[in-house]
């Protein structure tokens, strides 16, 4: 049987997948995000591409009907809110699984043919910390560097990721070059102790949310040792001393780490000219996320340690296309192809190439606020697209309950049965993947095509085209009339070009015209381009800013607080993966790890129920002991829903918590009462 060249759905390494119908699976030995490895996630896919559970048909309040009826439907009541209520009364949310053609027309027809902002997407709650300092920082939502860069640095600073386990072959090729060369240092900086720090020399046991007090200690550390790249800052970077002077006010002890560790990490960060620092949700999903994503950005911007090889701060996403999605402009705060909502010039390029009707003038709805919104009755019609809101989101109970109280909610999933589908009006069956044709950008800003290697079942569409049927249902047909993924492909290529005259760093000019079905997994601007090394940033002087970072208050809580994550084998609320029985078998069951002295003042043996209290809800979970996990402190997979597990899903414990920049939930910060079930 012959193999088609994909990309694997999961996470935002981007790794190139040969497949077939058949369940044949192996790693492309030509994609250059993986050289033909796989993590056991990937490799298990063809065990996942069957219909058992799938949603097959349209329905109607659980009725199977004809997609005509269907969209008709969604249509009406969309159009009847827009009429009677305003375009902000309706909403999308959609997901970092969506491919970019999909991504696009969504945003398309949100932004500037509904004229709403309301789209936003569950990429908020993985990387929008991210997006914002980079674009405080760089003026743009720019990723400076590329993974070849991990494998030239002497140094890599792991924050706030278990590399290994959520970013697995991202974690073989750090794990390659340091058994290339023995040289290498790795540091992790994490509250836990996790597999990533089996790879690195030091782990550095930090507070939860101690990251800005390590960074601005860094800073302070290399202001007062002057080991600052003087020249560097002088000709590219703003607000230095004001970074510097709040670095000297925070205090490194609020890092929670001894005076002997942070030395040792601040003479092996400063004595190393090629350091590469990455960051996750661990630095992401915080109430402190900008900032500490600025207080990273900060010590490379005043060492030039950015955009050389070998070189620079790294966001790693946790999405397949998170990155695609945040290029089309799949955020309530941005517009298509890295352009600014609050720039009336670029919403009049926008508007009149689309020739839309109307275009959104400000921002609309983040994640938490657009289900605030829906409990609080603004929103009259809701579409969710290929996620699952009901269980993922923080305070899920509240969101649930505010989904339920939507007039009119339409959900498009693959799967029949989930948490927010149950809670819909109107079922959307839609392709898979394995099924459908697009794109997706990883996070070295490789896009790389996804491409169908199986038919679809008989009734099931893929996204772009609900959302365009939808589209032509509301009266906007011409604007629409896309005959493939490859068309909207190209529109998206156009309006990079129609947007050239302003300073961008999103450059598709390569793709102009390109053979889309034998499209290579290409990055933009181009190929092994790295950003900023000789300045060239994004804000209007085309300098970077340096940002006054403070640290973040220390507050004392009552109770255990509860880190959420992942597990190296499932993936997000285990549609997919909980289909592989191989993969089932590394932690079978919900859990949380707990540190044996807290266990033990517990009276709770390894195995033993824990029951997990707080205001917002309650759970049962398997105790695993390990010293692993800090004092009162515990780590719970975040996989298990009401659905799959319905004592052990602990999104429900997480309150609805966001940083106030960038509106990403802190998921990594609630606090429960522990007490032996
Ligand atoms: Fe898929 Fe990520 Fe594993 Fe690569 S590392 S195979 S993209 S889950």
């Amino acid at each position: 049987m012959s193999l088609t060249r994909t990309t694997c759905p999961y996470c935002g390494v981007g790794c190139g997948v040969l497949a077939s119908a058949d369940g044949t699976i192996q790693g492309d030995p030509d994609h250059p995000a993986n050289f033909g490895r796989l993590c056991s996630k990937g490799a298990a896919l063809g065990q996942t591409i069957d219909l058992d559970g799938r949603l097959l048909e349209p329905k109607i309040a659980g009725s199977n009907v004809s997609w005509d009826d269907a969209l008709d439907l969604v249509a009406k009541k969309f159009s009847q809110a827009v009429a009677e209520h305003g375009p902000d009364s309706v909403a999308f949310y959609v997901s970092g699984q969506l491919l970019t053609e999909d991504y696009y027309v969504a945003n398309k027809l949100m932004k500037g043919f509904i004229g709403s902002a309301n789209i936003d997407t569950n990429s908020r709650l993985c990387m929008a910390s991210s997006v914002a300092g980079h674009k405080r920082a760089f003026g743009s939502d720019t990723v400076p560097g590329t993974y070849a860069d991990l494998e030239q640095a002497d140094l890599i600073v792991l924050v706030g990721s278990n590399l290994a386990w959520c970013h697995p072959v991202l974690h073989q090729r750090i794990a390659a070059a340091k058994a290339d060369r023995p040289e290498m240092r790795v540091i992790n900086v994490d509250p836990r102790k996790t597999a990533t720090s089996n790879l690195a020399d030091i782990h550095l046991q930090i507070a939860p949310d101690g990251d800005v007090a390590l960074f601005n200690g860094l800073l302070a550390h290399l202001a007062d040792t002057q080991q600052m790249d003087m020249d560097y800052v002088t000709q590219h970077v703003n607000g230095f001393d004001a970074a510097v002077a709040a670095a000297r006010h925070s205090d490194a002890a609020d890092s929670g780490l001894s005076a002997a560790d942070l030395a040792e990490f601040y003479a092996l960060w400063s004595g190393t000219q090629k350091v590469v620092t990455v960051y996750s949700q661990g630095v992401n999903q915080s109430n402190s996320g900008t900032d500490k994503v600025n207080a990273i950005l900060n010590c490379h911007l005043a060492t030039g340690r950015i955009g050389k090889p070998g070189c620079g701060p790294f966001s790693v996403t946790g999405q397949p296309n998170a990155m695609g999605g945040r290029e089309v402009g799949g955020l309530a705060n941005m517009l298509a192809n890295h352009l600014d909502l609050e720039n009336p010039a670029h919403r009049d390029l926008v508007q009149s190439f689309w020739d839309a009707p109307v275009l959104c003038q400000t921002a609309g709805l983040k994640a938490i606020d657009l289900f605030e919104a829906c409990a609080s009755g603004q929103i009259k019609a809701l579409w969710v697209m290929s996620t699952n809101p009901a269980v993922s989101l923080p305070d899920a109970n509240a969101v649930a309950d505010a989904i339920a109280k939507v007039p009119f909610v339409a959900v498009s999933d693959i799967m029949e049965r989930t948490d927010t589908g149950d809670l819909a009006d109107v079922l959307l069956p839609a392709s898979g993947w394995g099924e459908k044709n697009g794109t997706v950008t990883n996070s070295e800003r490789r896009i790389s095509r996804q491409r169908a290697f199986m038919e679809a079942p008989e009734h099931a569409r893929p996204d772009w085209q609900i959302i365009c049927d939808v589209a032509a249902k509301m009266g906007w047909g011409a604007a629409f009339d896309y005959n493939g993924p490859e068309a909207i492909f190209a529109e998206y290529v156009a309006l990079s070009q129609a947007a050239a005259s302003f300073e961008r760093d999103l450059d598709l000019s390569q793709f102009e015209g390109i053979d889309y079905e034998a499209m290579q997994p290409t990055q933009w601007p181009s190929n092994d381009h790295r950003f900023f090394a000789d300045g060239g940033f994004f804000h209007s002087d085309r300098k970077a800013k340096m940002l006054p970072i403070a640290a973040p208050a220390l507050t004392d809580h009552v109770g255990f607080r509860l880190n959420t994550g992942r597990n190296r084998d499932q993936w997000h609320t285990m549609t997919r993966t909980g289909k592989a029985p191989r993969l089932g078998a590394h932690l079978a069951e919900p859990y949380a790890q707990i540190h044996p002295q807290d266990a033990a003042e517990l009276g709770v043996t390894n195995g033993d129920l824990l029951r997990l209290d707080n205001a917002n809800g309650q759970t049962i979970l398997r105790a695993l002991i390990s010293d692993q996990t800090a004092r009162r402190q515990l780590f719970a997979p975040m996989h298990w829903t009401r659905q799959n597990s319905s004592r052990g899903w602990v999104n429900g414990l997480v309150p609805a918590s966001t940083d106030p920049v960038s509106g990403q939930p802190a998921l990594k910060a609630g606090y429960v009462a522990a007490q032996k079930f």
